[in-house]
């Protein structure tokens, strides 16, 4: 897995991200060729590019259900952006229960942070509550 997705936060066009070439400069997008800010190698994403990213994904793909009032959702983040660097096998996408209330409420998201596995589009598990970088690798079963 060489490679990972991020959505664009000024044109919310999708882009596939090559990881060797993050290392040398900051991606920018393919539409609109604003920078792409991505926190680690983990990528904020709208309901409607995570279903696109779910159906492509190749390996692992792993999501943080969040909000921005949730304090242990801050807490969180740095941990599960260390873990993306980490676990470069796996896709790591945040999605904001705020801003996609109805994706959220598909998967019956009620406390936060919550922490969803999928292979091959589908819910291997989840984990509710903020953890360790450590705690996600094992959470991803490595
Ligand atoms: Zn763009």
């Amino acid at each position: 897995m060489n490679s990972t997705f991020s959505e664009c936060l000024d044109c919310h066009t999708l882009n596939k991200i090559n990881i060797e070439k993050l290392i040398h400069k900051t991606p920018l997008c393919g539409h609109c060729g604003k920078e792409l800010k991505l926190k680690g190698l983990v990528s904020e994403v709208g309901t409607d590019n995570f279903k696109i990213i779910l159906s492509k994904a190749q390996g692992p793909v792993v999501v943080d259900f969040w909000a921005s009032w949730c304090g242990p959702c801050r807490s969180y983040a740095p941990e599960y952006e260390k873990a993306s660097l980490q676990n470069k096998h796996a896709i790591f996408l945040k999605i904001n229960t705020e801003t996609e209330q109805e994706i959220s409420s598909q998967f019956g998201i009620r406390g936060i942070p919550c922490t969803i596995l999928f292979m091959n589009g589908k819910e291997i598990k989840r984990q509710s509550g903020a953890m360790s970088a450590d705690q996600v690798r094992s959470f991803l079963g490595n």
